[in-house]
């Protein structure tokens, strides 16, 4: 088979600053050792988030140009909820500024102390919006999703038997819906099949629970079911994310990811009077049903995006490129979250660097040693991002490498490879880090370190 190429063309660039390593040494320390510190100019390859950090399509800007900015009606919002119906299968939708703007919105509407959310895996900002209405955000990953070396095909999916139990132990009357996270976001960016939607899906019904998405991947979602799930494979991923979508009875979407946007999101809601309900919540604090806190033209590129996102050639590059990262760490004998997820590749870092303890932050020491070798950014996801005061320490701790869609080349990973192994071979020069000062909540972002 031949390789699998970028199926695009690049018609504008954007020059990457190169730096030394004395500069990035000195960076580095500036920044406190918290590359979340270090300004994006300062990074050659950002790794950080695939999180809007994505290219827009010579159509996607057109569109933009094309964009109408009435306050109410606009031609945009007509675009994008006909790409919606086309895509999704829902007749209402409701845009928003992200992911998060969506969930607060629902979930401020269904939430209340004494409620139980279950989902997968919450990913931090379901998790912090279920917990902010009062509710408690519950994870049901399946056995596997916790060892990093099992080679599960559908390492995202729901433990069904774990929802059942929590039913019958809470009560249905106490759970306003059941949410699965698609990809699974948390736990490595994981597919769930459609044969775990439709066995959540039964038990929902069986307990008249409502079902929702958290579909801010969706499309990686559904190229992993085309490739992986028996009888699947002949089907276009349009017609498996349309069969996901009307499994259930409702969605929340960042389209930073899966809208190959820079800035969006939809919910999507098929109860009438919830949806109304969060028609006049929407209003109050994102904007007029009709642009949700955007601009038209936010409206015209997520409506292009979603056509684009679903395009198989489109899909088998990406989810291959990222493959291709994972593959080419694991033969230079580094551990990472297995098998490759849709849009990133998770380092173990306590493989890694096992001489730091885990209260030495050892996935802050790679991500440190990232930037020393390759100015590459990535975010610990491990004990500085979930440890703390009266917390329990993580599974694992890791490093994610998030690809940005459409955005770096194969020379470009290829370079974060050939960095990434150096960093590995001199892994024993690596020193754990001590926290000198941080926030009382969300301390990765803002937290100060020293080397020991
Ligand atoms: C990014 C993300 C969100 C939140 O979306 P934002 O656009 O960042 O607010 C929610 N769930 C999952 C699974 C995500 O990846």
């Amino acid at each position: 088979m031949k390789t699998i190429i970028e199926p695009f063309k690049i018609k504008s660039v954007e020059p990457i600053r190169m730096t030394t390593r004395e500069e990035r040494e000195v960076i580095l320390r500036e920044a406190s050792f918290n590359v979340f510190k270090v300004a994006g100019r300062d990074v050659i390859i950002d790794l950080l988030t695939d999180s809007g950090t994505g290219a827009m399509s010579s159509e996607q800007w057109a569109a933009m140009m094309r964009a109408d900015e009435s306050y109410a009606g606009a031609d945009s919002f007509f675009r994008f909820r006909k790409s919606v119906r086309d895509i999704m299968g829902y007749e209402q939708a409701l845009p928003t500024h992200q992911g998060r703007a969506s969930e607060r919105i629902l979930f401020k509407l269904i939430g209340e102390p004494g409620k139980v959310i279950p989902n997968n895996a919450h990913f931090d900002t379901t998790r912090a919006n279920v917990e902010d209405s009062g509710s408690e955000a519950i994870d049901l990953p399946i056995e596997e999703a916790k060892n990093s070396s099992s080679n599960h095909p559908f390492k995202g999916n729901m433990n069904v038997p774990a929802l059942e139990a929590l039913i019958e132990r809470v009560g249905a009357d106490r759970i306003p819906l059941v949410m699965v996270t698609v990809t699974n976001n948390s736990g490595g960016g994981q597919p769930v099949s459609l044969e775990n939607l439709r066995q959540v899906r039964a038990v929902c019904d069986k307990h008249n629970l409502p079902m929702f998405l958290d579909a801010c991947r969706f499309a990686e979602n559904a190229w992993f079911i085309h490739q992986r799930e028996p009888g699947q494979e002949g089907r276009s991923v349009r017609e498996i994310v349309r069969e996901m979508f009307d499994m259930c009875d409702g969605a929340t979407i960042s389209a930073k990811k899966d809208g190959l946007v820079n800035i969006g999101g939809v919910l999507l809601i098929r109860d009438e009077e919830l949806f109304q309900r969060a028609s006049t919540s929407l209003i109050l604090t994102e904007g007029f049903v009709t642009y949700g806190g955007l601009a038209g033209r936010d409206l015209d590129a997520m409506a292009q995006g979603f056509q684009e996102v679903v395009e198989h050639d489109y899909l088998s590059y990406r989810i291959r490129s990222t493959e291709y990262l994972g593959t080419r760490l694991l033969d230079a004998g580094i551990q990472i979250v297995e098998p490759a997820g849709g849009h990133a590749i998770f380092i173990d870092a306590g493989k890694f660097c096992p001489h730091i303890e885990p209260e030495h932050f050892p996935g802050q020491a790679v991500a440190c040693g990232l930037f020393r070798y390759g100015g590459i950014r990535a975010s610990e996801i491990g004990s500085v991002m979930f440890g703390g005061e009266g917390r329990p320490r993580p599974n694992m701790e890791l490093v994610r490498l998030a690809i940005p869609r459409r955005t770096y080349t194969q020379s470009h990973i290829d370079y974060v490879i050939e960095a990434t192994v150096e960093l590995f071979q001199d892994r024993d020069k690596l020193k754990g880090l001590r926290i000198v000062e941080e926030p009382p909540s969300l301390r990765h972002f803002q937290a100060r370190f020293e080397e020991i």
